[in-house]
C-alpha cells in the first residue's frame, strides 16, 4: 500500500482507539504512526495496543512507527469520584496529597516540590488553561484555591504553574519506569515532555541506549530559548500547541511554531506538529474551517507530521479525523503554491558528500523525468537528507533495519521498506528496481535514481548516484560492480 501524500499522520490511541479493527480502520485511513501516551492507561494497556498496532503492521506488510510519549514532569491532578467536576467561580476548591478521589471540594495533587514552592497569590491553570485557580493558602502539602475562572475538572487534567520556577527533573521516576518498559515493548520513538534543555535529552538517551529515537517536546518558554541546542541533541522535535500555549502567550505560539519547523527541516529532523489540530471532531463528524486551515498551514510550512491526540484517542470520529487531514494533505500538496513555498524555503546546499549526493538526487529526478528516489541506508541518515531536500518525485526509503523502517515512517515523503542486508551496489540498485515496480512507484520502462553509501554496513558514508532502469532485466548485464 502506497500513500499519495508526502507529509505523515501521527494519531494518538485511547479507549476509543484500542481495538484490532479500528486501529486498523486508522492506518488505513492514513495513520503512519501511533502514539501511545503513558500519561494515561497502565502497562497492561499500553503492551496491548503495542501488540494489536503490531499485528496490523503484520497484516497489512507495511512498517508502522510508534510512539511513545513520556508524561515528564507534567502536573496532573489525581482522579475523581465522579470522573468530573464542574467548578464555579468564586468557589473553594483543595489541592492536596491524599490519596483519595476528588469531589467537588478538593482533589489530589500528587506533587509534593508544588506546594514547597507555591507563593499566594500565583495563578494555577487547569485543563489547557480553561480554569483558573488563585493560590489563597498553601501549605508543604495543601493548597487552598479560589476559582477564578470556572469550567469542568476531570481525571488526570494537567496543572501548568506559569508564574513560579518548579524545580523539577526532567525525568520522574514513572518517567524512568516507563521508559525502560516502552523501550523493552521494542517502541521506536521516545517522546520527551516538558525539555527545558539539552541535558534533559542527553539524560535520557543514557537510559534509552539506543533502543528508541528521541523526540523532544517543544513546550516550555526555556525550551524555546534553547531550541537550537534541544534540536541538536534530539532525533526529532514536537512542537507541542497545548501546553506551550498555555505557557506562552497564544499569540506567539504560531510564529514559534514556523520558526521551529523551518529548523527542524534544515537539519534534516523529522518534526510533528501537535495538538488542537481538529478538535472539534471529538464531537463532530465535521470539522470547522479554522482547524482544517491550522492542518493546512502546518503542511504548507514543510512540517514532516500532523498529530491528532484527543481527537483519536477519546474521540467520536476518530477514522474520520485521521481521514480528513489525509484528504487535507492531498489538496494542499497538489496545489502549485505548495511547491512554491516548499521549494523557496529549502536551504542552501551543506558542505558534505552526502549533501551533494541528495540535492543532486533531487535535481537529476526533477529534470530527467525519473520516477522515484530510492536511498540505501543503515541508520536512514541518507534518507532524512534526501527528505529535507523535498523533491517532487516519491522517495523509497530501503533499510536491513526493521527499526529504521519504523522511526523513518514519521519523516516527510519517505515510504520505508525492510529489505535484505546487501553487500554489493549491484544487489542494492536491483532491490531498489524491484521496489520501485512492486511498490507501485514505477513501471518497468521508467528510470530510478539510486543513493547508497559503501561499504554498506557502514553509516555516514554516502557517496553513491546512480540513475538506473526499474527493468531489472537490464541492470545484471549493465553493471558491473
Ligand atoms: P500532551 O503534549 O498532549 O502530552 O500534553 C502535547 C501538547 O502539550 O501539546
Ligand atoms: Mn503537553
Amino acid at each position: 500500500m502506497r500513500r499519495t501524500r508526502n507529509v505523515k499522520i501521527v494519531a494518538t490511541l485511547g479507549p476509543a482507539s484500542s481495538s484490532y479493527e479500528m486501529i486498523r480502520a486508522l492506518h488505513e485511513a492514513g495513520t503512519d504512526v501511533f502514539r501511545l501516551n503513558m500519561s494515561h492507561g497502565t502497562h497492561d494497556d499500553i503492551a496491548e495496543r503495542h501488540k494489536v498496532i503490531r499485528a496490523v503492521e503484520n497484516d497489512v506488510g507495511r512498517p508502522i512507527g510508534i510512539l511513545a510519549d513520556l508524561q515528564g514532569p507534567k502536573l496532573r491532578v489525581g482522579p475523581f469520584a465522579n470522573g468530573s467536576e464542574d467548578l464555579e467561580e468564586g468557589q473553594a476548591f483543595r489541592l492536596d496529597l491524599e490519596g483519595k478521589p476528588g469531589d467537588a471540594t478538593r482533589v489530589q495533587l500528587p506533587h509534593r516540590e508544588i506546594f514547597e514552592a507555591l507563593e499566594v497569590g500565583a495563578t494555577l491553570l487547569v485543563n489547557d488553561g480553561k480554569i483558573r485557580l488563585r493560590v489563597e493558602e498553601h501549605g508543604p502539602d495543601y493548597a487552598n484555591c479560589t476559582v477564578t475562572v470556572s469550567g469542568t475538572i476531570s481525571d488526570r487534567k494537567g496543572v501548568n504553574v506559569p508564574d513560579v520556577v518548579l524545580p523539577l527533573a526532567a525525568l520522574s521516576e514513572k518517567d524512568k519506569i516507563d521508559l525502560e518498559f516502552a523501550c523493552e515493548l521494542g517502541v521506536d520513538w521516545l517522546a520527551l515532555s516538558f525539555v527545558q534543555r539539552a541535558e534533559d535529552v542527553f539524560e535520557a538517551r543514557d537510559l534509552a541506549k539506543g533502543r528508541a529515537a528521541l523526540m523532544s517536546k517543544i513546550e516550555k518558554p526555556a525550551a524555546v530559548k534553547a531550541f537550537d541546542a534541544i534540536l541538536d541533541a534530539s532525533d526529532g522535535i514536537m512542537v507541542a500547541r497545548g501546553d506551550l500555549g498555555v505557557e506562552c502567550p497564544i499569540s506567539a505560539v504560531p510564529p514559534m511554531q514556523k520558526r521551529m519547523v523551518r529548523k527542524c527541516r534544515n537539519a534534516a529532523k523529522p518534526v510533528i506538529v501537535a495538538t488542537q489540530m481538529l478538535e472539534s471532531m471529538i464531537e463532530s463528524p465535521i470539522p470547522t474551517r479554522a482547524e482544517v486551515s491550522d492542518v493546512a498551514a502546518a503542511i504548507y510550512e514543510g512540517t514532516d507530521a500532523v498529530m491528532l491526540s484527543a481527537e483519536s484517542a477519546v474521540g467520536q470520529y476518530p477514522t474520520e479525523a485521521v481521514a480528513t487531514m489525509n484528504n487535507v494533505a492531498i489538496e494542499v500538496e497538489n496545489d502549485p503554491t505548495y511547491r512554491d513555498v516548499i521549494d523557496a524555503s529549502r536551504g542552501g546546499p551543506k558542505q558534505s558528500v552526502a549533501d551533494g549526493i541528495v540535492s543532486a538526487a533531487r535535481e537529476i529526478a526533477e529534470t530527467a523525468d525519473i520516477k522515484v528516489i530510492c536511498c540505501y541506508s543503515q541508520s536512514g541518515s541518507t534518507a532524512s537528507l534526501v527528505a529535507r531536500e523535498r523533491p517532487h518525485v516519491p522517495i523509497i526509503a530501503m533499510t536491513s533495519k526493521l527499526g529504521t523502517a519504523r522511526r523513518m515512517a514519521l519523516t516527510w515523503g519517505l515510504h520505508c521498506l525492510k529489505t535484505d542486508e546487501v553487500d554489493r551496489f549491484k544487489s542494492a540498485v536491483l532491490n531498489s528496481a524491484r521496489a520501485a515496480v512492486s511498490e507501485g512507484f514505477a513501471d518497468p520502462s521508467d528510470f530510478l535514481v539510486v543513493t547508497a553509501g559503501v561499504p554498506f554496513g557502514k553509516s555516514g558514508t554516502t557517496n553513491i548516484l546512480r540513475v538506473a532502469p526499474c527493468d531489472e532485466r537490464l541492470i545484471i548485464p549493465a553493471d558491473p560492480e
